[in-house]
């Protein structure tokens, strides 16, 4: 009972708390760059949960939910919990998703102490913080230009992931595909239980998206039972999607979105439009599938084929669907003094 856990020059023993800052490297000012890890063991022995933010420099609502629970009071924690704010700190400095030498740290995974910078920060984080732990929360947003209904994402490949999911009670579980070199590949390798939450856009907060996700880390906490259980935590089930696609533009133009997030959709309905810069023609944008919009572009200038809305396609009736999306929405909403999924583009 009195083992202690290392991390960096530091030594912790149960029921202490503290912040460790992990060499990377210097910049090109010749700064040192770290990574700062929130340290938090509990008393009692139990599961290890990392989680992190800010893998994508640009990406803000999971460094907001990161600093929320570094202000919790984690009482009765059983196990440890590792909290990462801001993973990429070299793109965060740019305001940017990608690393100064334009990479995706999220692709450099598991990452090479004599590698690039990215590849550097990939393995002090692999060695010092995942490598030590049991489970994982990976915090992000739609990529630039886009926006996301908060989402969790699992593979469902590796035992319990999907119970973490379900336990996070966002709006939408989405099964998703690796992508080699991510921090996700990374924890399938090791078998390790993990979650992706996805929510709102890049280089903006969204309020609610960052309520459901400090919310879905404590509802995760309590299901791997770090932390006291409480009844009313199953009283949330996420929509399930089991796949989802991109409906795309037919024509390039002035793109305007009718549909906002959240919402059931059927094959052939009207989405949105786009209209023609140089004349007064309109072309509806159909969809092609049934399902629940989990995504958007944010943008108005559109190419021919850019990708315009994210379907994701549900097993039950989509209908049902977007029912469980409100109900979930109106549990956030009575905090908040505005609309739940922030969608200012949308007409409705
Ligand atoms: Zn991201």
């Amino acid at each position: 009972m009195n083992e202690s856990l290392t991390i960096g020059d530091r030594k912790f023993y149960p029921g202490e708390r503290g912040v460790v800052d992990l060499p990377v490297g210097r910049l090109v000012s010749h700064a040192e760059l770290d990574l700062r890890v929130h340290v938090f063991r509990g008393k009692k022995p139990g599961p290890r949960l990392f989680v992190t933010a800010g893998v994508h420099g640009d990406e803000l609502n999971g460094v907001e939910i990161a600093r929320k629970l570094i202000a919790h009071k984690f009482r009765g924690l059983k196990g440890d919990l590792f909290v990462v704010p801001v993973v990429n700190v070299a793109a965060f400095l740019l305001r940017s998703r990608y690393l100064p030498d334009r990479r995706d740290l999220n692709r450099l995974f598991p990452g090479n102490a004599d590698g690039s910078f990215g590849s550097r920060i990939a393995r002090t984080l692999m060695d010092e913080v995942v490598g030590q732990c049991s489970h994982g929360i990976d915090l992000h947003t739609a990529a630039g230009g886009r926006i996301n209904l908060p989402q969790t994402r699992m593979a469902d490949r590796v035992p319990g992931s999907r119970e973490m999911a379900k336990a996070f009670g966002a709006p939408v579980m989405l099964k998703a595909g690796i992508r080699d070199g991510s921090l996700r590949a990374s924890c399938e390798n090791k078998k390790m239980p993990y979650v992706l939450f996805e929510a709102g856009e890049a280089l903006r907060l969204d309020l609610p998206a960052v309520t459901f996700g400090a919310r879905g880390v404590i509802r995760v906490m309590r299901h791997l039972e770090m932390l006291p259980a409480r009844k009313k935590d199953q009283e949330l089930p996420s929509a399930f999607c089991d796949s989802s696609r991109w409906v795309r533009a037919g024509v390039g133009g002035i793109f305007r979105a009718l549909i906002p997030l959240g919402r059931a959709v059927e094959v052939g309905q009207v989405l949105g439009v786009i209209g023609d810069p140089m004349g007064n023609e309109e072309s509806e944008v159909r969809s092609d599938y049934s399902g629940i919009v989990l995504g958007r572009t944010t943008g108005s200038l559109v190419d021919e084929g850019d990708a315009l809305f994210h379907i994701g396609q549900t097993r039950a009736a989509p209908e049902r669907a977007e029912e469980r999306i409100t109900r979930s929405a109106e549990e956030v909403l009575p905090d908040l003094d505005r609309p739940i999924f922030r969608d200012a583009h949308a007409d409705q």
